[in-house]
């Protein structure tokens, strides 16, 4: 017997059984369907597939396959959303939410502080006719400016990469709402552990399984999570056509992810936490960027959206990018690298590396600092992490 979809499961339980559909052969674990194709019976079956297709019926694996699909039925359970499309990483999410419902002519706020390549998704955009405009995510009024009747959407980091903003959700929701806007929201930081996102108002949410779903650094790949409409009336005809599908193994490495990805997650979280106060007042810091520390610009409002502070933290160190550096190469447990959810602790110099592309006035203006650090806490232990990181700021 499969276990009824209808039935409000927890989050828990959903993980480990949600979407899960069984061949002839009924083997336990989800099955790698690795075909990019399905055999009719008939001429006449394959005509009437090509005019639509039932739940269990697939075409080509570009349009969808049965385990991409039950990678997809678990997310979107999981999300508290209607349905959810796979893609072949974070980007192929974002690029596809973004595209598939712009056309030129249409207006698009956006927060300022984005990862790299969602700034390159919306130039992009601007250069198809789209009009961007720029906020800063943490202030209303900003926002409440640059919507305006007829905004197609807007577009935002929950918790922004590197400098940990959280952004007002449900605010920026119902300004977006009152303009007809659709919200599209970049939860990567937030992880769906915590995510509250539809609740507050999210119309599409986003993700980069690459990070804490899968949560082993092994796999790219993401998500769109929406409307039954936006997934598969909107989303679905562009990314199928433009190539933007998820490969049947990675959607198997996801759908194993999010079998552990709350306990993963929370544990991660938990030792983020106890990070963070450890190094807060530290001398060699000028700041700890940590959404869960009461000192953190909305501490409040994370814990209202989340819970939780997450699985990231920042910090300044004093000095400057020599410093920094210093301390990076001091480090022995937290590697340097720049994913992030992994359950390997991973520390990125956002000024070098990801962000790098940047002009050093708009990353004054994000607040990345040549000393700032991000830090992905992973599943170590939360003791030797510590040490490992006042061992290196010691000098
Ligand atoms: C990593 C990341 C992406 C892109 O995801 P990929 O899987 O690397 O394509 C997008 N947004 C955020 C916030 C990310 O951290």
């Amino acid at each position: 017997m499969s276990v009824s979809s209808d039935k409000k499961l927890h989050p828990r339980t959903q993980a480990v059984h949600h979407g899960t559909r069984r061949s002839q052969y009924g083997e336990m674990a989800e099955a790698i369907f690795l075909t990019q194709g399905f055999v009719y019976d008939s001429a006449e079956q394959a005509e009437a597939r090509f005019q639509g297709t039932g739940p269990d019926e697939f075409i080509y694996a570009r349009y969808g396959n049965p385990t991409s699909r039950m990678f997809e039925d678990r997310i979107a359970a999981l999300e508290g959303t209607e349905d959810a499309f796979a893609t072949a990483s974070g980007m192929a999410a974002v690029n596809g939410a973004m595209f598939a419902m712009c056309k030129p002519g249409d207006h698009v706020v956006a927060a300022r502080a984005l990862f790299g390549s969602c700034l390159y998704v919306l130039d992009l955009l601007a250069r198809f006719g789209v009009e961007v405009s720029y906020v800063d995510g943490t202030d209303l009024d900003q926002w409440r400016t640059a919507i305006r009747p007829g905004t197609r959407a807007v577009f935002f980091e929950s918790v922004s990469n590197p400098t940990l903003e959280v952004i007002d959700l449900k605010a920026v929701a119902d300004l977006a709402h009152a303009a007809g806007a659709t919200v599209v929201v970049d939860n990567v930081f937030a992880t769906p552990v915590f995510s509250k996102a539809v609740e507050q108002g999210a119309d599409v949410v986003v993700y980069s399984a690459t990070k804490h779903i899968d949560g082993g650094g092994r796999a790219l790949a993401g998500v769109i999570c929406g409307t039954r409409h936006f997934v598969r009336e909107v989303a679905e005809p562009y990314l199928k056509h433009t190539g933007g599908a998820i490969s049947p193994f990675h959607a198997w490495i996801m759908l194993n992810g999010l079998q552990t990805m709350d306990l993963r997650v929370r544990a991660q979280a938990d030792a983020a936490a106890a990070v963070a106060a450890a190094l807060h007042g530290h001398p060699a810091l000028t700041r700890v960027i940590y959404p869960g520390l009461p000192d953190h610009p909305q501490h409040d409002l994370a814990m209202r959206q989340m819970g939780s502070g997450g699985t990231m933290i920042a910090i300044e160190v004093a000095g400057g990018k020599e410093a920094a550096f210093a301390a990076l190469d001091r480090l022995e447990i937290i590697k340097i690298s720049n994913n992030l959810g992994d359950a390997k602790s991973i520390v990125t110099h956002p000024a070098t590396t990801t962000h790098q592309r940047l002009s050093e006035a708009d990353r004054a203006h994000l607040g990345i600092t040549p000393g700032l650090l991000r830090i992905s806490i992973g599943l170590e232990d939360s003791g030797d992490l510590t040490a490992d990181l006042l061992n290196a700021l010691q000098g």
